[in-house]
């Protein structure tokens, strides 16, 4: 396979204020969670909330029984913080793994992951992934989840 590479295309030539600063989100210098949580109203919704050359961050809701498409990253690993709520990540290859509030998981590329609210609340989750992010469906071969939906995206 071949080699992905990323271009940097603007580079600080040395300390420079934060103007590059968004009002609003994605890249705004500071994100308060509770006042995007009220400004987007009921789940599923995510908002991207860091994009450049390097990161696609982007905060997650899900309700109870929610979750993602099933799916696989050629060129990146992706991880999530837990911010709320009770999520259950089933892998490729038998691994299933919960997660809480404060918990950190990481998933390396190749690795099929779906991701879904196991818990009586809100979850929320933000999940760090690298540009394009190009998505590969992939059915999960634990519970079986699968759709007519595309079959590769980049979001
Ligand atoms: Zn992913």
């Amino acid at each position: 396979m071949d080699a992905a590479t990323i271009v940097i295309g603007r580079l600080a030539d040395g300390p420079t204020p934060p103007t590059a600063a968004s009002a609003t989100s994605p890249n705004m210098l500071h994100t308060r969670v509770a006042e995007v949580v009220a400004s987007m109203g009921r789940p599923p919704w995510s908002r991207r909330i860091i994009a450049d050359e390097r990161q696609l961050v982007t905060l997650i809701a899900s309700p109870p029984g929610g979750g993602n498409r099933p799916h696989w990253h050629r060129e990146f690993d992706e991880w999530w913080v837990v911010l709320t709520g009770r999520l259950e990540w089933e892998l490729t290859g038998g691994v299933v793994l919960r997660a809480t509030k404060d918990e950190i998981v990481w998933v390396p590329r190749g690795t099929v992951h779906h991701i879904r609210n196991v818990g009586d609340d809100l979850s929320l989750r933000l999940a760090v992934a690298m540009p394009p992010a190009m998505h590969y469906f992939s059915a999960c071969e634990q519970c079986g989840y699968t759709d007519d939906g595309p079959r590769e995206w980049c979001a």
